[in-house]
């Protein structure tokens, strides 16, 4: 049985990275970033006003108050889009819209519900502005030149907006890892068949495909194949002839039946990790074949999902090249007692509270590694320590979230 960090040395030692490719930016949420992202630009590119109102010289509104107002001239009207040409002079003051450029001379705006308009050009103001009122100076957002994103992040849809800011019409992102989902099991039907005795509905392929996808990868559905040598040897060189790995659930415990561990090694594969210090998911495998990776994921909905999320989604995103592989983990508080499986790392799933100002996690009650009725409401794996036969009410433990 090797430790969890030893089993993912080796996992993101031995998965190749993938070649990079440009593409339209509408086309790029989820990807991996290539280059560092670079703005061509400052942002914003001219002082900007955030109010609708009027632009001042704030020198000008000295020593306005209320019954004592100063009185501005109107030069003009400056909006979105369309700046004031000339120069505030002194006495003077321009009509401004949100977003606007602020003319040159001024240096403050006054929101227009505080200023009194009288007619024929004529405005009153009866409080002082501050220099630099109401603006958003030029370049405080962002320096030409400077990098706004740096390779290997992830493009969120915020990331989004700023590469299309800096007129990144096109984007350097990792090609998508193409990931076949194959599920072993002479029990399982599909999910518009009605099982017959003895049989249940395959639900792997559909958890396995959205956090596939989660994780920037391209899913191909290499469909159910039943506990025989042959048939999954066949299954899985089809699998790999379409993608670059291929997760396999089921068919590695124990078993007469269980057939992926035969099956790879009749394949030439290199099996490189076949058991985890780890609960669930102890039979968890990890194999290459050539160039590409194999994952054989024990069968059960709940140890697929921490096998995953432990191991093959790292792998994934270590493959597109991103800098941050892991799932977020954080240190909470324990809601109830929670059971260890010394000498295994326990894994429990739990929903997260906030419970006068602090997280606590609240192990969900779970029949055990096959429910995974229970398993959708999991928001977070409650990390047992290896040595620990139970986590009293009240400890600190470490969670590692899976939303
Ligand atoms: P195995 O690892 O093949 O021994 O399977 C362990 C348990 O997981 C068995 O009860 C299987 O019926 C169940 N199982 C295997 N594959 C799937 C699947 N694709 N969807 C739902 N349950 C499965
Ligand atoms: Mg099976």
């Amino acid at each position: 049985m090797l430790p969890i960090e030893e089993a993912l040395g080796i996992i993101l030692e031995k998965t190749p990275q993938l070649e990079a490719e440009t593409l339209p930016l509408f086309d790029v949420t989820g990807r991996v970033l290539r280059r560092d992202a670079v703005s061509d630009m400052d942002l914003p590119p001219f002082d900007r006003a955030r109010m609708d109102g009027f632009a001042f010289r704030s020198a000008d509104t000295l020593g306005a108050v209320a019954g004592w107002p100063i009185r501005f001239r109107t030069a003009g009207e400056a909006a979105a889009g369309h700046a004031f040409t000339g120069e505030l002079q002194p006495g003077e003051a321009v009509r401004i819209m949100t977003g606007a450029p602020v003319p040159a001379g001024a240096d403050a705006v006054q929101k227009i519900e505080v200023i009194r308009e009288l007619g024929e050009g004529l405005i009153e103001i009866e409080e002082p502005l501050r220099p630099g009122q109401f603006i958003t100076p030029r370049g405080i957002e962002a320096r030409q030149g400077d990098a706004m994103a740096l390779a290997g992040a992830v493009i969120t849809p915020a990331v989004s907006a700023v590469l299309a800011s800096f007129g990144y019409a096109s984007v350097c992102v990792s090609k998508s890892p193409r990931v076949a989902l194959l599920s072993t099991g002479s029990e399982l039907v599909e999910v518009d068949q009605k099982p017959g005795a003895s049989q249940i509905r395959n639900s792997n392929t559909y958890s396995l495909s959205g956090y596939v996808a989660r994780a920037g990868g391209l899913v191909v559905r290499s469909g159910i194949v039943s506990d025989d040598l042959d048939e999954t040897k066949e299954a899985i060189m089809r699998s790999l002839q379409v993608a670059d790995v291929v997760i396999l659930s089921g068919g590695v415990s124990m078993g007469d039946y269980d057939l992926v561990k035969p099956a790879l090694l009749e394949l030439g594969a290199e099996i490189l990790v076949e058991k985890v210090a780890m609960h669930p998911g102890k039979p968890t495998v990890f194999a290459r074949i050539g160039e590409k990776v194999v994952f054989g994921l024990p069968g059960n909905p709940v140890s697929v999902a921490v096998s995953f999320h432990l191991f093959a989604r790292p792998a994934l995103l270590k493959m597109q090249q991103a800098t941050e592989i892991h799932l977020p983990r954080a240190r909470v508080i324990a809601a109830r007692a929670i059971k260890g499986a010394p000498p295994r790392r326990s894994h429990q799933p739990a929903i997260l509270t906030i419970s006068e100002g602090r997280i606590e996690a609240e192990p969900l009650k779970w029949s055990g590694s096959s429910d995974l009725v229970a398993f959708m409401r999991a928001e977070a794996l409650i990390v047992v320590p290896e040595d620990r036969e139970r986590i009293e009410t009240g400890e600190i433990v470490e969670i590692i979230s899976i939303r």
